[in-house]
């Protein structure tokens, strides 16, 4: 049994959700952490989970939306956090990927946000490119938060601090990537420090890629990290799966 702690399910992206969500069932992945990123994928992700029990939900704006995200509209993420399976915050955090002319707006949406899961004391959900001092710097100011490095695919040493501070490295599709140091990654922290995600419908594994996304293709996930630290893909996936469920808080 599995648990996709991140990824995306919207009628943006596929055209039936209900089968998307059978196959994932007939996949064994049991449950699903969706994630709401934005006003229009957060409104969304709120009436997915009231639709289908195995759908929980973290919500927050991501990097990206610094911009354009309000105070109105954080106002409203604390309101919606009250619903009882949104159960993190997230993603949150910072992209310089593209560039990081608005780093100060990225930093303040980011720390509004930490500061809103610290009040109602929920994990967080952290996307984290290409700023991985500045993330570490914000996190630092938060020790009592707990939380998931989500695609995580910095280095050993990044993935150490992070887990020093209380996260767990969210592990996708790149792990089974050929040209992919991850699997380095995989085999210094070992399973106890990690999640399964797939971030569908981007970054589907091997030998899927090109495809779009989505958690049945999980196992391939699993596979490749039973592989890398030499156990069976079972235990991965329960070991995962108690990670995920203790995280979240997961009934
Ligand atoms: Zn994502």
């Amino acid at each position: 049994m599995f648990i996709d702690t991140h990824c995306h399910i919207s009628t943006e992206d596929y055209d039936n959700i209900d089968l998307i969500i059978k196959e994932n069932k007939e996949n064994n992945v049991d449950k699903m952490i969706i994630s709401g990123y934005s006003r229009n994928t957060i409104k969304e992700s709120l009436k997915l989970i009231d639709k289908y029990d195995c759908l929980y939900a973290t919500i927050g704006y991501h990097p990206s939306e610094a911009d354009i995200t309000t105070e109105d509209d954080l106002n409203n993420l604390e309101k919606m956090i009250q619903n009882k399976k949104i159960v993190g915050i997230g993603e949150i955090g910072l992209d310089y990927h593209y560039g990081n002319e608005n780093k100060n707006k990225q930093i303040e949406l980011f720390i509004k946000q930490m500061k809103l899961a610290e009040k109602y004391n929920l994990p967080v959900v952290i996307h984290s490119r290409d700023a991985t001092q500045d993330t570490i710097e914000v996190l630092k100011k938060f020790p009592n938060l707990v939380g998931d490095m989500h695609c995580f695919s910095g280095s050993i040493e990044t993935a150490k601090i992070y887990i020093s501070m209380g996260y767990k490295l969210g592990i996708g599709g790149v792990v089974t990537f050929k040209n992919s140091n991850l699997y380095q990654v995989v085999q210094a922290v070992g399973i106890d420090n990690i999640l399964l995600e797939t971030d569908a419908p981007y970054l589907t594994p091997e030998p899927f890629r090109g495809k779009i996304n989505s958690s049945k293709y999980i196992s391939y996930i699993a596979k490749r990290i039973a592989q890398i630290l030499n156990i069976d893909e079972e235990k991965v996936g329960k070991i995962t799966t108690d990670n995920a469920y203790t995280l979240f808080d997961l009934k």
